[in-house]
């Protein structure tokens, strides 16, 4: 098959080298279009190592190089396998792990000085192949799981595409490696040998393959970051006001439809002006903060908090009656009255007053509910403050 595509080691080294180098230039590209992530550059470097060590192994095997073959082979070989570093070691960055930059580098000096002190493996084509074979299997295997595990809201299948790709190709290289390890007399032939022009083939789509898949990562995380940030009270950190309607939908329509209670609790910090007017606008800021990851603290994780104007915040509550909403309010009030928050060394009330109602999913829209909590929480304002309400 792969002979009657006339596929021949050279031309596919050839090929391979433009997948190399346009990985390359993507990463480069997408890093001077303003994505200014040092994971691009490892990731350009790869492509580098990748474009420059086919490009060599091609041009040894078109023109007479004036130096031995075993030493451009081995050249080439370790720019390749640099090239698989590389993504490894961009994959680590792009995860927030510590990278491994020095140990790969110095694998593969190892790997490419091991030719120059062994006469075994400068002869045996067979050693060359299980050695190199066998840290390109590796370093994909790992570069592969590390993805493949990664926990990051809405990149689970791209990151499993990407691992995809790379295990498969490590997978396919270790066929290779199991190969040459029970092919005692491997030699020179092999490299026109179908199944090494199999891996050549493979090689060559790899390139490509690797450049989408990784493209599609770094496009989808962005495109997550931006919708989060659309999403996001950019002081407190909660949710805003206008990701409000459609979450609240959500959540309405989701009670609807597994047929549990959602309750609903309005709070306003009281008298939060003079927070402001005593301590200025920037502290009464950082006591905004401070509430807010005071409501993180009490709510359940399944519970959505959201910054519903300025000292007022808004917590849905799937699943839980208008009993247990009250409790969780409480809670919050009386974790606000122990709290010891302070400005310039000066004790701060935090209080606040919180309206609490059980929407009737069905029954009611969305603005009714926020009516009705609304009015719980005038109540609990004119009752004296620092109290929940119950609608
Ligand atoms: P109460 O609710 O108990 O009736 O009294 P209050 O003083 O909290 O009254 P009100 O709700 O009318 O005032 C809200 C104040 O919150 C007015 C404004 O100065 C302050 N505020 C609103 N948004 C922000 C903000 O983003 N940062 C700061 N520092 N203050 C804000
Ligand atoms: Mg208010
Ligand atoms: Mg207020």
């Amino acid at each position: 098959m792969i002979e009657l595509l006339l596929l021949d080691v050279r031309t596919l080294a050839f090929a391979s080298s433009v997948s190399g180098f346009l990985m390359a230039a993507t990463m480069i590209g997408i890093y001077l279009a303003g994505m200014r992530s040092r994971v691009l550059i490892d990731w350009a470097i790869a492509g580098l190592g990748f474009g420059l060590g086919y490009l060599l192994g091609h041009i040894l095997q078109t023109l007479e190089v004036p130096v031995a073959t075993w030493i451009a082979a081995s050249l080439a070989n370790s720019l390749i396998g640099f090239g698989h570093g590389m993504v490894l070691v961009g994959i680590q960055r792009y995860l927030g792990y510590r990278t491994w930059f020095w140990p790969v580098l110095a694998m593969v000096m190892v790997i490419c000085a091991s030719v120059f002190v062994s006469a075994e493996l400068r002869e045996s084509l067979r050693w060359r192949i299980i050695v190199q074979s066998g840290f390109y299997v590796a370093l994909g295997l790992y570069a592969g799981a590390l993805l493949w595990r990664a926990r990051r809201p809405g990149m689970r299948r791209f990151h499993r595409i990407a691992a995809t790709v790379i295990m498969v190709y490590a997978v396919l290289l270790a066929l290779r490696f199991g190969y040459a390890l029970i092919s005692p007399a491997l030699t020179t032939s092999f490299v026109g040998d179908p199944f090494q022009i199999g891996i050549f083939v493979v090689s060559m789509i790899y390139g490509y393959a690797l450049t989408m898949a990784l493209v599609l990562v770094l496009f989808r995380e962005k495109q997550v970051e931006l919708s989060d940030l659309a999403e996001q009270d950019p002081l407190t950190g909660l949710y805003n006001r206008l990701s409000l309607d459609s979450i609240a939908e959500r959540e309405l329509q989701r009670a609807i439809e597994r047929d549990v209670p959602l309750s609903l609790i309005l709070i306003d910090l009281d008298h939060f002006k003079d927070v402001n007017d005593r301590f200025g606008h920037q502290a009464g800021d950082r006591a905004l903060c401070r509430a807010a990851d005071l409501i993180n603290g009490v709510i359940r994780d399944s519970d959505i908090a959201f910054r519903f104007g300025g000292e007022e915040f808004l917590v849905l509550l799937p699943g839980a009656e208008r009993q247990q909403a009250a409790q969780v309010a409480d809670r919050l009030r009386s974790k606000m009255r122990r709290t010891d928050f302070r400005i310039d060394d000066q004790p701060v009330d935090l209080r606040a007053s919180f309206g609490v109602v059980e929407c009737r999913p069905g029954q009611m829209c969305w603005e009714d509910c926020v009516a009705i909590a609304d009015q719980a929480l005038y109540r609990a304002k004119s009752a004296g403050r620092d109290r929940v309400e119950l609608a």
